[in-house]
């Protein structure tokens, strides 16, 4: 039988307006929005009272050692909103002693009595979405802070770290913005570090359809940085995070020793989650669940799951993981990366069956060990660092075809 989950993931769909990069399922309420009351206060409180239907609708509650509310933009919600939310997941699951409850902020989006409210509800901690410190790629972006305002917010989660009142916070930036050559990108990183966070992400920008940077880069109007930019971008990351003492972790994830996001690590390690909100996606045995993207269909979907018993992936504990692909490409994500023999096993493989689909891999793998963009250390194969880890889709390609091949 598999392991009930441990972690849980809660979106929270809403933005003060959608950044030009983002196709998430997000809900924007503009600038003026209250979470308590006035403007866009009824559209959050209606959603809250959905989003805690589905977390008590689950049946087998267990401890959980990790959550992390996400969306969207968590800090757009009132303390209380978040403390009720953090007291329903304990009174109901329970949270283990030491759980890491971690929470998205953007700057600009809350004060310092914000913060002191999270944190005395229960966050302990923080993943801040800087994404530049220049204004004129902020805005180029269609973020709605500053330069300042993200300051200010590295200065507050500092200052809570230092004092011992947080465990940790991440400062999280995106590699190959519109603008954001060579010096500028240095200059973001170079910042970043003057506030010491003890997690770093870096994001590489993608061109989502349906976003503005699509509509531009379609019209021609995007001048992004060039191949040979986004490379020295990619290296300078490598040089000035290693120099200033982070590890690559994973590959969008750097931290200083003993500041790894465990919630984040049970996606990559293919561990279940639990999953609740507007357009999450949980997978608490295997098999993975998506919730409609839009409010009304969310909301039915969770009167009908409350009313008519839950989808079968949220009660098929005996579910065996199928897809083999997908677990090696997020173990490969990680720095230890996978160990083969192990993910085989736990697919099931017939006997007749495990050696030659081993086989077809391995040398499928073959030129990528050579080049040494793969290492193999026994059973467990890991990307190298830098190399593997930017050229890491040459070799899920290849995996893929091989799955396809093998199915
Ligand atoms: S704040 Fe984050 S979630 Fe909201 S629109 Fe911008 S990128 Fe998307």
């Amino acid at each position: 039988m598999n392991k009930f989950p441990r972690s849980a993931y809660v979106h929270i769909p809403f933005c003060h307006r959608r950044c030009f990069y983002c196709d998430f399922a997000v809900i924007p309420l503009g600038n003026k929005v209250e979470a308590l009351q006035g403007y866009g206060s009824k559209t959050i409180k209606e959603y809250l009272y959905f989003l805690h239907k589905e977390i008590l609708s689950i049946k087998n509650k267990t401890p959980l050692s990790t959550i992390y509310i996400g969306g969207g933009t968590p800090s757009i919600l009132d303390p209380k909103q978040i403390k009720k939310l953090i007291d329903l997941f304990k009174e109901n699951y329970g949270i283990v002693y030491g759980a890491e409850i971690s929470m998205e902020v953007d700057p600009a989006s809350f004060n310092q009595n914000d913060l002191h409210g999270f944190i005395n509800a229960g966050i302990n901690r923080f993943s801040l979405g800087v994404q530049s410190f220049n204004n004129q790629i902020l805005q180029k972006s269609g973020r709605r802070h500053l330069r300042e305002d993200a300051e200010k917010s590295c200065f507050w989660l500092k200052r809570e770290y230092d004092s011992g009142r947080i465990k940790s916070w991440s400062l999280d930036l995106i590699q190959n913005l519109p603008l954001s050559g060579f010096k500028e990108w240095q200059d973001d990183l170079k910042k970043a570090i003057t506030f010491s966070p003890p997690h770093i992400s870096i994001y590489d920008l993608n061109i989502e359809n349906g976003t503005v940077f699509k509509k531009l880069v379609n019209l021609g109007k995007l001048k992004l940085p060039s191949d040979e930019e986004a490379f020295s971008n990619s290296n300078s990351t490598h040089l000035i995070l290693k120099n200033s003492g982070y590890s690559r972790y994973e590959i969008s994830n750097y931290c200083l020793p003993r500041h790894q996001s465990r919630h984040n690590r049970v996606y990559w390690s293919g561990l279940g989650w639990w999953s609740f909100g507007q357009g999450s996606t949980s997978s608490p045995w295997g098999e993975k669940l998506t919730r409609p993207r839009v409010s009304k269909e969310y909301k039915e979907w969770v009167i009908k799951q409350c009313e008519d018993n839950l989808d079968s992936s949220l009660t098929n504990e005996d579910f065996i993981y199928k897809e083999v692909d997908e677990k090696i490409m997020l173990g490969l994500r990680l720095k230890e990366g996978i160990d083969i023999y192990k993910v085989f096993r736990e697919q099931n493989f017939e006997d007749k069956y495990f050696e030659s689909n081993l086989s077809k891999l391995l040398d499928e793998w073959a030129r990528f060990i050579e080049s040494g963009l793969l290492v193999r250390k026994g059973n467990r194969f890991f990307l190298s660092e830098p190399k593997g880890m930017e050229l890491s889709n040459q070799i899920l390609i290849s995996m893929f075809k091989w799955w396809d091949e093998i199915n």
